[in-house]
């Protein structure tokens, strides 16, 4: 086709791309979706699809029953989908159908279970505000839950709001990506729908949500008259209700929550523990998650994955949640029978949704029906006090939902349509029209039989058959053979190979009858199908209620007999920043070792005594499993879980930060050392005496003088700022001269056997001997002639001229055992000493603080 002479077709086609620039655009053509230009081309590419042409320009197309297969590939791949019907077809078969775009079908705002995962939530965000106090909103379309928050720790905030929540899409203010610190947004996975600034707009943001909520003011909410959550969240509604034609009655309430809600989990922390990705492939194989996920429903599994990333700050509620684990793990006939309930509870929350939605058929209605009835069974087993339900009126909810149970157990047949267009939808008893309408129905058929076997007995064809198709409707059939015989009055409709088909008048008067009744009772049956949905609609809060308190349930639960499976204990909390583990194990390396093969390993970190331990010891010693076991269980603990561990004591943290190795972070352009920097200047600048630190390997990222130097100024500036649990490996062997009333050294344990050096992965007092990399080398299969030769270099370093490396290069090394702390002691108690408030000192506490000097004096001289 010429570009200048467009056929109407193509012209249809450009006007409804026009609208849907940011979208592929499926252009259904008889049974085909059909791409053109660049989204074929690129579609092609993606998927994996033939590209031809049409006219010279390129296409490709998918058959539009396999369309759900495809959509869902390219919703992973973060592209949006304007699926283009054809409305009305040309009557007599010539010219253009009528078409147009009937859903905009975009990752962050799906809720059709097939694009979904199961297990996890699927967030549309929004951002707004300046780069030093980001504004975030958040909403899970498919489950109606809704959050906002303001984030004073700026961008850095934002990421780890971001890496939290993992949304698929986000909204933001166009003008906000011309601002440099927003840019990584567009480096992100996560598809960026960009809003004019107007979208954004206060006062009628305020609008759409007081008419989301149904209030007079959104004080209720913890929103200020002016509050900069407000366009923001006014924002992600109105996007959503564009996309979804304003059918979203189930988001029914706004959670703005505080950075101290929950424990600050940054991105690198996220990713370096591998709590619900994994570092290799993304995948959730060897993660935190998958390792104590034993959630029956994907309610509970939902929730599991939100609270390892939200733990909870505070020892009181991690307790709380303990005490209910401990009276489960207890009753291990009462947990194996919960187990088996919750089995059959199916996604209460999206049921809901699609039900808000208008989007429920009737089987989904029945799996809320049966949701429910297992519910019950549940409330029986586990009793009313190990439920948690936050409004505290569990008869009213259970009564409430009772009628609705009985509601779809009434009216709805046992194994229904999915459609409704083809009736199957309604028992028996429900609808008087109905019942009427089927005898008519039935007694129709009864004609039909009788008049078949009178035609029978007529003609005396034996093999003459009643038969029904969707193109001919009823019909009659005999064999070639017997067509002869048919008498006048039957009219030949169809001849096949060996049959010839018929009607007759009478056939046509009954089929008549039958199919307008048949017409009818579909129509009644959409009719009362809908009216149950409605039903059920005004309980859908109720539904949401009800899927919270199951979640809840399956979690504690899934601790419980994690912690029997797995062998946890319950650890003691505390508001202390203490953290003491005894015989503790990796909870997700432990799981992939032969049973009773892992080492337990213990640690004692106290404000009051040893807070810092320096970890030193060979490359495979175990110093990275070990370290990230002390972050885990502490994360676990304040999940609620119960610990791998013979004994814990665990003071809440209110970070967790944990740099681990030299990850590489190619996607972001950075390299490794900048990235290495970055997350350990985020750790200095924002750990507090209430933290946990885990750092592995600072410095390792660059040569080996300024690394050495790095990393003791860090675990210097760790020490002075009192960062009360901070673990740090290092195979910087000088760091270990280093002096301070609060560190202790660590290492790895080494020992020989039979002239070959093993790694018993034990972690023992005092530091490492020696880094043993040749040894390690050699185990890694380095051939025999380098690694003597490393041995000779290493024994005398001057014979390194004998072969084509510099010589002494790593002799160049500082003697760092000789330089002074870089942050002096005398200097750090000068400093204490000008900020003390000795108003507000006891005598007691002056004499301790007195004490505590001359302990640093002299630990630093
Ligand atoms: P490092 O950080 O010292 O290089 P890693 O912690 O990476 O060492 O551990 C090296 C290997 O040893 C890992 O493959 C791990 O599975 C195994 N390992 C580590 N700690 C233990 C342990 N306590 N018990 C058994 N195996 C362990």
């Amino acid at each position: 086709m010429a570009a200048d002479a467009p056929t109407p077709m193509f012209r249809q086609y450009a006007e409804h791309k026009e609208k849907h620039k940011d979208a592929v655009l499926f252009f259904r053509m008889g049974d085909f979706y059909e791409m053109f230009r660049s989204d074929a081309v690129e579609v092609s590419r993606l998927l994996n699809l033939t590209l031809t042409q049409r006219q010279g320009i390129p296409m490709c197309g998918i058959p539009y029953h396999a369309a759900g297969n495809y959509i869902s590939r390219l919703l992973k791949l973060g592209r949006k989908i304007a699926i283009c019907e054809q409305i009305e077809l040309p009557r007599d078969g010539k010219g253009l159908a009528r078409r147009e775009v009937i859903e905009v079908v975009t990752p962050g705002t799906v809720v059709d279970d097939n694009y979904l995962e199961e297990k996890s939530n699927n967030y549309l965000a929004a951002v707004a505000g300046e780069p030093d106090s980001p504004v975030f909103a958040c909403v899970d379309l498919s489950t109606g839950e809704f959050m906002a928050t303001r984030l004073a720790g700026g961008t850095d905030a934002l990421r780890r709001e971001l890496a939290r929540t993992y949304p698929r899409e986000i909204v933001v203010r166009e003008s906000l990506l011309e601002t440099d610190g927003y840019v990584f947004l567009m480096e992100g996975e996560a598809v960026l729908d960009r809003l004019p600034d107007w979208s954004f707009d206060a006062a009628s943001a305020e609008e759409t949500l007081k008419r989301q909520f149904g209030t007079v003011s959104l004080k209720g909410f913890g929103l200020k008259d002016d509050d900069p959550l407000i366009p923001v969240c006014g924002a992600i509604l109105d996007y959503l209700a564009e996309q979804h034609k304003g059918l979203l009655p189930h988001i029914r309430n706004l959670n703005v929550y505080g950075e101290d809600d929950s424990v600050g989990l940054d991105e690198s922390t996220i990713r370096n523990l591998e709590l619900v990705r994994n570092l290799q492939d993304g995948g959730s194989g060897f993660t935190l998650l998958s390792a104590i996920d034993h959630t029956k429903t994907s309610l509970g599994a939902r929730m599991l994955r939100r609270r390892i990333l939200n733990p909870l700050p505070d020892a009181g509620a991690a307790s709380a949640v303990h005490e209910r684990v401990e009276a489960l793990y207890r009753e291990q006939g009462m947990l194996s029978s919960l187990r088996d309930v919750l089995a059959g509870v199916l996604d209460l929350e999206r049921l809901a949704a699609r039900t808000a939605m208008d989007r429920a058929h009737a089987k989904d209605l029945l799996a809320i029906g049966a949701s429910l009835s297992r519910a019950e069974k549940m409330r029986n087993i586990a009793g009313d006090e190990l439920l948690s339900d936050p409004d505290g009126n569990l008869d009213g909810l259970f009564g409430d939902l009772e009628q609705t149970v009985r509601l779809l157990d009434d009216a709805l047949l046992d194994d229904p349509s999915i459609l409704l267009t083809e009736g199957r939808l309604i028992r028996d008893g429900w609808d008087e029209e109905v019942d009427r309408m089927r005898e008519i129905r039935d007694r129709g058929r009864a004609f039909l039989n009788d008049y078949i076997a009178e035609e029978k007995a007529a003609t005396g064809i034996s093999s003459l058959k009643l038969k029904f198709n969707r193109i001919l409707g009823y019909f009659i059939e005999v064999p070639k053979s017997q067509s002869e015989r048919m008498p006048e009055r039957f009219r030949r409709r169809q001849s096949l190979t060996g049959s010839e088909r018929y009607s007759s008048d009478r056939l046509d008067e009954l089929e008549a009858e039958i199919l307008s009744v048949g017409d009818r009772i579909v129509e009644r049956e959409k009719e009362l199908f809908l009216d149950v949905r409605e039903k059920v609609k005004k309980s859908v809060p109720d539904l949401l209620r009800m899927a919270q308190l199951i979640a809840d349930i399956d979690l504690i639960q899934c601790f419980a007999h994690a912690a029997t499976e797995h062998g946890y204990i319950r650890p003691e909390m505390t508001e202390e920043p203490v953290c003491v583990i005894t015989n503790g194990r990796h909870p997700v390396v432990e799981q992939h070792l032969p049973h009773g093969s892992f080492v337990p390993n213990s640690i004692s970190l106290s404000h009051q005594e040893i807070y810092f331990a320096l970890v030193t010891g060979p490359n495979m010693a175990g110093k990275s499993t070990v370290l990230r076991q002390v972050a885990l269980i502490t994360l676990m603990a304040q999940a609620g879980s119960f610990v791998p561990a013979e004994f814990a004591r665990i003071g809440v943290a209110d970070r967790i930060f944990c740099r681990v190795g030299a990850s590489d972070n190619l996607a972001r352009g950075e390299s490794t050392f900048l990235v290495e920097m970055n997350e350990t200047a985020n750790i200095l600048r924002n750990a507090t005496s209430r933290s946990l630190v885990i750092m592995d390997e600072v410095g390792r990222g660059t040569g080996t003088a300024d690394g050495l130097a790095i990393a003791r100024a860090v675990c210097e500036y760790l020490l002075h700022h009192k960062v009360p649990r901070t673990l740090f490996a290092t195979h910087y062997l000088e760091l270990t001269a280093m002096s301070h009333t609060h560190l202790a050294n660590f290492s790895m344990s080494v020992t020989e056997e039979r002239g070959t050096v093993v790694f018993p992965k034990t972690l023992v007092e005092g530091p490492a001997q020696a880094s043993y990399g040749i040894h390690v080398a050699s185990l890694a299969g380095l051939p025999e002639e380098v690694v003597t030769r490393a041995m000779d270099v290493m024994s005398d370093p001057a014979a390194a001229g004998d072969g084509d490396s510099q010589p002494g290069a790593e002799a160049a090394a500082p003697a760092v055992r000789s330089a002074p702390m870089l942050f002096d002691p005398k200097e750090l108690v000068f400093e204490e000493l000008l900020n003390l408030d000795t108003d507000a000192m006891t005598p007691l506490e002056a004499l301790t603080a007195i004490v505590q000097w001359q302990k640093d004096l002299l630990s630093g001289s």
